[in-house]
């Protein structure tokens, strides 16, 4: 392999002298993808990568990847500072998780289960919800298994699900009355549901509160899933990363405490959502101890363990959200009450400047329709509505959005038709400004 690359070298070299730069450029990139394993061939173009790169170059205002721009907490910052002053916190940790940290997250969480968590068996922490999802899945699906995904998805469910050979099954959440304007308008259809189970199943994945909607699931709507994971025999993988985030009064419930589904469920939470320091990645996986073990053999042997201080810090600032519970101290109640006026400003806008909002009642973001606009704009690149649309709002109009098509399957892109995705976990200022460019650009039509 040396040999092969030195020889390679030695020849680029001598093009570039001879042919140019441009030459070698296109030979080293043959070579190279010529290096690749199959499986980078399922992962496809990230949307992250071209949205969040594409706001940075325009300067836009940034309403597209999920993240807050308003300060993380100060206790949690504080707690962090202070791990790294004590430095046995700046060594490796347990490979499950931090003592401290997965100790909180029994003390935090039994009640919410009502069962006694076991801190050291019942759940492990990884880089990020990321990461707990790629060593769930990977541990989980063997080639050949069926995996059911309910569109729109967060869009790293398929790449893993395909990483780990396992095959996707798609059910589309629909809008259940074409007038609908809430997130819980959209629906799933349970016959449809029924028929994507198969004796190939082994999970299906699900979402709440749910991003890019912004649905929270209702207990009837968890029941139905939990009944057909229960007759089919499957593991459902929760992704409860916005768990703390409901609006309205509304209560987020955890399909797991549905009768029969401890056993056979694994739920997901993210630190960097519940504590808004989203480049924290730091990830739990919470669930009986034979489904934990096997999402624990991949993580051991992949990144091992996560970093020491930020499990500690975000130890800490659940341990500071055990003490405030219930009083108006509690960062996760503030948070979702903030949250909830940011999603009514952003509604307020985006219906005056002429699109129709579909209201979320949990999570960072929401979907508008853009139809009402009839908006013609040049397309770049002949990919799907969305895509050009938010290349065009970002570059042209100076607001960065996400297109929801990235959230679907080739075959169902299309159900998204106008529809774009905004985060609105945002300072009042940035969504202010972001009304500026909203006004001025109503002006000039
Ligand atoms: N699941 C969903 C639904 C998400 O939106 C995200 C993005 N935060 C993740 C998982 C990944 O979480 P993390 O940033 O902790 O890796
Ligand atoms: N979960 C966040 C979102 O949906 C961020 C995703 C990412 O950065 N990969 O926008």
């Amino acid at each position: 392999m040396r040999h092969t690359c030195s020889r390679f070298l030695s020849v680029c070299t001598r093009l570039a002298g001879v042919r140019g730069q441009k030459r070698t450029e296109s030979l080293i990139k043959r070579m190279a993808s010529s290096f690749a394993a199959d499986r980078t061939s399922v992962t496809g173009e990230n949307v992250w990568v071209e949205f969040t790169t594409l706001a940075a170059k325009h300067n836009a205002v940034n309403l597209g990847q999920g993240f807050p721009d308003f300060a993380a907490p100060l206790f949690l910052k504080k707690a962090l500072a202070d791990a790294v002053m004590n430095d046995p916190l700046n060594q490796y940790t347990r490979s499950m998780g931090h003592l401290r940290l997965v100790q909180v997250l029994a003390n935090v969480f039994s009640p919410v289960y009502g069962r006694q968590l076991n801190p050291l068996t019942e759940m492990f922490t990884a880089v990020g919800g990321y990461g707990v999802l790629f060593s769930l899945i990977h541990g989980l699906v063997n080639p050949g298994d069926e995996v059911i995904i309910i569109e729109p998805f967060f869009d790293c469910y398929l790449p893993m699900v395909k990483m780990a050979n396992g095959i996707p099954k798609f059910v589309s959440m629909k809008l259940k009355n074409e007038g609908g304007t809430s997130a819980k308008d959209f629906v799933l259809d349970r016959d449809e549901l029924a028929a994507a189970f198969s004796p190939k199943t082994k999970a299906i994945i699900i979402n709440t509160p749910h991003n890019p909607l912004g649905k929270v699931y209702s207990r009837d709507e968890l029941t139905m899933i939990a009944e057909l994971c229960k007759e089919n025999n499957v593991v459902c993988i929760s992704d409860e990363v916005y768990e703390w985030l409901v609006f309205d009064g509304l209560e987020h419930i955890k399909i797991a405490t549905l009768p029969g589904m401890w056993e056979r469920t694994v739920t997901v939470g993210s630190g960097g959502k519940t504590f808004s320091a989203t480049g924290w990645k730091l990830g739990w996986a919470i669930g009986p101890t034979e489904l934990i073990k096997c999402g624990h053999d991949v993580l051991v042997q992949t990144t091992y363990t996560c970093p020491t201080p930020i499990q500690e810090a975000i130890a800490v600032g659940f341990e500071h959200e055990l003490a405030a519970k219930g009083t108006d101290e509690s960062y996760f109640k503030g948070l979702s009450l903030s949250l909830a006026k940011k999603r009514d400003l952003l509604v307020k806008l985006l219906t005056e400047a002429g699109m129709k909002p579909i209201v979320p009642e949990g999570g960072y973001f929401l979907v508008a329709d853009t139809a009402p606009l009839n908006l013609t704009f040049k397309s770049e690149k002949n990919d799907p509505y969305d895509y050009e649309f938010c290349r065009w709002f970002t570059k042209e109009r100076g607001i960065a959005c996400i297109p929801p098509s990235a959230f679907y399957s080739d075959k169902s892109k299309h159900l998204t038709d106008k529809l774009i995705r905004f985060c609105f976990a945002k300072k009042d200022s940035t969504l202010e400004a972001a009304v500026a460019q909203l006004k001025d650009w109503k002006g000039q039509n």
